[in-house]
């Protein structure tokens, strides 16, 4: 049996669409506070009405951004149990079109952002004394490859290296670290693009179906219980099995 997370406090960065409101609708529905935190207010402020949430308009790629969702979160709800860092970004280019603008924007979404994020949040973590800090990596870069998103990979691979170290400068605080590493997810940014895109992706996961916002949700919740206290420094693979056939052929033979 798990302990409820009802009352704690959970601050989700992306989390006005996609995985993150995914993820802020599990803690949601499970009695948690849930801040959801993304750029566009307009949308921000429809997801926080239609879960339940508070909102808070921040940039992640911005340190002063981070430190007033921090603030702000303590302001509405007393102290912050859970950081839940999956605001993330994914243009494509290939490597010979990529521009020194490319590399940096999605470095400073992605890896800068999940490292400001983590350490406006850490003073309210230890205090809380559970802290938990998930954060939403990604199968492309740690495990696998995908022509387009060579800059994107490496900002998700990048999280893992940060997480590693992170963990054990955590550990002293009483706050874990881990991370999600999610396959194909239904969301608004995957539909973007396109349906030919879709149908390969499902062609290609043993399951044959895309994941749901939710399952990265469920993997988050339990990551936060009370009950995952000594994981530190992990990583969980949502995919429906999606790494795991060696060719298409294996897909074939079944
Ligand atoms: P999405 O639908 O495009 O949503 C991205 C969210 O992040 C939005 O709430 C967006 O809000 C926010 N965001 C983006 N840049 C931000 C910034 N600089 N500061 C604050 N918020 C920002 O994307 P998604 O598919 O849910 O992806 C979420 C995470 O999952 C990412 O880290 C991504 O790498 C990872 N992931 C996704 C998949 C998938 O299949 N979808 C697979 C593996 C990993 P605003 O635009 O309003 O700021």
């Amino acid at each position: 049996m798990f302990t409820p997370v009802t009352g704690r406090t959970v601050l989700v960065t992306g989390g006005t669409k996609g995985i993150g409101k995914g993820i802020a609708g599990v803690f949601a529905r499970a009695g948690a506070n849930v801040v959801v935190v993304g750029r566009d207010r307009e949308r921000g402020e429809g997801t926080a009405e239609e879960l339940g949430a508070a909102y808070v308009s921040a940039d992640v790629g911005r340190a002063e951004d981070c430190e007033r969702m921090a603030a702000e979160a303590v302001e509405r709800f007393g102290g912050i149990d859970v950081l839940c860092a999956n605001a993330g970004v994914f243009p494509d280019a290939k490597l010979e079109d990529m521009t020194e603008a490319d590399i940096d924007a999605i470095f400073a979404t992605n890896v800068k952002g999940t490292m400001l994020s983590v350490k406006a949040c850490l003073a309210e973590l230890e205090r809380s004394g559970h802290g938990r800090v998930i954060l939403t990596s990604s199968i492309t870069g740690p495990i696998t490859g995908y022509p387009g998103w060579s800059h994107y990979g490496a900002t998700k691979a990048a999280q893992l290296g940060f997480l590693r170290t992170a963990a054990i400068e955590l550990a002293a605080k009483g706050i874990t670290i881990n991370a999600v590493m999610p396959g194909n997810i239904e969301t608004e940014g995957l539909d973007e693009l396109g349906p030919e895109y879709r149908q390969k992706m499902e062609s290609s996961i043993p399951q044959r179906k895309l994941g749901k916002v939710e399952d990265i949700g469920y993997a988050a919740l339990f990551f936060a219980s009370d009950e995952a206290a000594y994981i530190t420094g992990q990583t969980i693979v949502v995919d429906g099995g999606q790494v795991l056939p060696e060719s298409m052929m294996a897909l074939e033979a079944v």
